[in-house]
């Protein structure tokens, strides 16, 4: 079947359609399909009947409009049906099936140079809870008043999967619906660093700074990454105070504290002197809201019984509570099966057992199994002693931590008064020589069944 050439006139007419299904709707139910168009019929290529009748039945009169409104043409639509060979694994886990037309142009952004904001963050689809609220209200007083000094900067801090990269999202989004000439930036605390390199390399480091400069808000993720690279740490501080002395507005995530980063001493005392909020884990309620709020945005029939299912079945990260779900919802939608407590136990049996470990087990069965193993003391665990037959065991055991507990590494370190770094490289260590040794590999798996039986009694 021919497809549609991108680029062509009928990119604006894939644009409309996706704005007006909105893009997660856009994602689940057309971005797997693929398009011909020839005279005025527009072939949709499907992996299957159910797949179509969701088309057919809520959106082709989306799409025909469209394209009368964009081409002048009424048009047919009609359908093939193609099976993917393996279904589950295409759509669980190949890419999608790239559309013909490319995303559609955010929506808000309209900043003067590249915002590199994503729109389907917002704070319009945040859940608030008690959870993030002081973190929520914080963000959104930054954007009221922006640069103002007792919000500046704003540090948001949190284990993985709990919304601070949707909440750096959301303040850039607003800002630059309330000013679209806003000079904001989004950027990983990850592409500083090689954009920093990089400019080293190139000599450009003055065309480096100035970019920055010249903002108005910089939103930077995941600084742990710029933490303890000398280099990279001292042009974030220059660009920091740069920023900071000239009343412009600085939002940071991290996971973990500012304390906690082992940042160099003026620098952290320069972190420390806006807010610094933390967003705790999801209580229930907030996770069955969330999982609600994305079925009803990707328009799926799914009841409120599985949804708790789910809600209940993960409570440690989001992004993961939200996988779940479309994994689910891919799964029922290629197969037309109706999503159901028992499918979605046997689909997502890997996700619920994983979970299930992680918050089961604790730091304290973990040093009970490895001592015992390994014959050492509980008090090695924290001792200072160095010596190999000691601190070999404590790196196994603080890398177990690292795999089966929901703790953060300053957490684990704390249980072995040691500093997050330490564990780090405990955890590169084990994780080295389990790929390298299969016996030890085999040794370890038997100290984790131990473990779950010991957590069990
Ligand atoms: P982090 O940056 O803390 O690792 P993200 O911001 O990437 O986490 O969030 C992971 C996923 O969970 C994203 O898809 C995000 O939209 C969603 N999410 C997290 N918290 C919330 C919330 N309170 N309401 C709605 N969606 C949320
Ligand atoms: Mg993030």
């Amino acid at each position: 079947m021919d497809t549609l050439s991108t680029g062509d006139t009928l990119a604006p007419v894939f644009t409309e359609i996706e704005t007006i299904l909105g893009k997660d709707t856009y994602d689940m139910w057309l971005r797997p399909a693929s398009f011909g168009f020839e005279g005025q019929t527009l072939t949709i290529q499907l992996p299957n009947q159910f797949w179509q009748k969701t088309i057919q039945s809520r959106y082709e009169h989306i799409i025909k409009d469209a394209f009368l409104k964009h081409t002048g043409l009424e048009i047919t639509v009609s359908y093939i049906i193609k099976e993917i060979k393996d279904p589950v694994q295409t759509v669980l886990q190949s890419t999608p099936i790239p559309s013909p037309v490319q995303t559609a142009a955010p929506v808000i952004q309209k900043s003067p140079f590249p915002a590199r904001l994503n729109d389907s963050y917002r704070f319009d689809n945040f859940i608030e809870s008690p959870s993030n609220r002081f973190a929520y209200k914080a963000a959104q007083a930054v954007v009221n008043k922006l640069g103002n000094r007792e919000n500046n900067p704003l540090v948001i801090y949190s284990t993985p999967g709990l919304g601070k990269t949707h909440l750096l999202h959301a303040i850039g989004n607003q800002i630059l619906q309330q000013n679209p000439a806003a000079r904001v930036l989004y950027m990983s605390g990850e592409e500083f660093v090689s954009e920093y390199i990089e400019a080293l390399q190139n000599k450009s480091s003055e065309s480096f700074r100035k970019k920055y400069r010249s903002l108005d808000c910089l939103l930077m993720d995941d600084i742990q990454f710029v933490a303890g690279k000398a280099a990279s740490e001292g042009e974030f501080f220059y660009t920091f105070n740069a920023l900071f002395e000239s009343g412009r507005q600085i939002v940071l995530s991290s996971d973990r504290t500012p304390h906690e980063l082992g940042l160099e001493e003026r620098l952290s005392s320069r972190l420390l002197s806006g807010i610094i909020t933390e967003i705790k884990k999801p209580n229930l309620e907030t996770r069955i809201a969330i999982l609600r709020q994305k079925r009803d945005s990707i328009n799926f029939d799914i009841g409120d019984d599985v949804i708790s299912f789910i809600a209940e079945g993960i409570q440690t990260n989001v992004r993961e509570l939200e996988g779940s779900l479309f994994r689910l919802v891919s799964y029922c939608s290629t197969h037309g099966v109706i999503p159901t407590i028992p499918v979605a136990k046997e689909l997502l049996a890997d996700i619920l057992t994983q979970e299930e470990q992680r918050l089961a087990v604790n730091v304290n069965a973990i040093k009970k199994v490895v001592g015992k193993h390994f014959k050492i003391d509980m008090d090695d665990f924290t001792s200072k002693r160095k010596t190999q037959s000691v601190a070999w065991p404590r790196q196994i055991a603080m890398f177990l931590c690292t795999e089966l507990t929901d703790l953060s590494l300053p957490e684990i370190g704390r249980e072995f008064n040691r500093d997050h770094s330490t564990v780090v490289h405990a955890r590169d260590l084990v994780k080295e020589k389990i790929k390298s040794d299969p016996f030890f590999s085999a040794e370890i798996n038997q100290i984790i069944s131990d473990i779950k039986a010991v957590d069990k009694k």
